[in-house]
């Protein structure tokens, strides 16, 4: 099996509070030869996050020393000043691994992410109910402040007008459905059953 995973990617992408991180856990939990690829950020660690379990937390300067070494596969400055991207030597330990990188990325990585795996990858956009759902979900997260949550449901409704980008749009209403559908469309794509 190892080679055949080597070759392939999982993308996920959605506007934030859609429910990517909650089914990006429940795929990883799912016993799929899944790794998580951890990107590298010079936002600044949250709660209990651990430099080289969520992310590698880098600074700014070295982030930019690091692009203009070409280290990385893509990168986005996805919040003013917080930079993002995901590391090519990243990609060599999950194909040690002989796991598939799952990339948990904003929607302009994902879409980056598609062009440059192109057949190789299956991009996923998990797409809310409603951007009122959404507000809704970021609200009772309670995880943003209130201007933080505009900016988000803003930045969400340009968001969604790309989905059509994507390999495959997964409607995250009902939380079991959507579990369940996830996990049949990333096995068929794996060839398993
Ligand atoms: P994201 O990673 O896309 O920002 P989260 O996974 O953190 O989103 O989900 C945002 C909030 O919505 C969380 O509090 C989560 O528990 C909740 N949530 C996720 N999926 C659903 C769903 N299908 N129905 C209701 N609430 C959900
Ligand atoms: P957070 O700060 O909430 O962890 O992440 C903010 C956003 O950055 C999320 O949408 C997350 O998926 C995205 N992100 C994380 N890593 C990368 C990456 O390597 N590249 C891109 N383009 N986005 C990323």
């Amino acid at each position: 099996m190892g080679r055949k995973n080597e070759s392939r990617v999982l993308i996920i992408s959605a506007p934030s509070g859609a429910g990517k991180s909650t089914l990006v856990s429940h795929l990883l939990a799912s016993g799929l030869p899944l790794a998580f690829s951890i990107s590298a950020t010079s936002r600044k660690p949250r709660g209990s996050e651990t430099n080289g379990r969520e992310y590698y937390f880098i600074s700014a300067a070295e982030f930019k020393r690091r692009i203009s070494r070409e280290e990385f596969v893509e990168w986005q400055e996805v919040y003013r000043n917080h930079y993002y991207g995901t590391l090519k030597s990243e990609l060599e330990r999950i194909a040690a691994e002989g796991r598939i990188p799952l990339f948990d990325v904003d929607v302009m990585g994902g879409i980056n992410l598609k062009k440059i795996f192109a057949d190789r990858a299956l991009a996923l956009f998990i797409m809310p109910p409603s951007v009122e759902e959404l507000r809704s979900r970021l609200e009772k997260r309670g995880t943003d402040s209130e201007e933080e949550i505009e900016m988000r449901v803003q930045k969400a409704a340009s968001e969604i007008l790309l989905a059509y980008s994507f390999d495959r749009v997964i409607i995250n209403d009902d939380l079991e459905k959507s579990c369940n559908e996830i996990t049949a469309v990333v096995k068929e794509f794996l060839g398993l059953r």
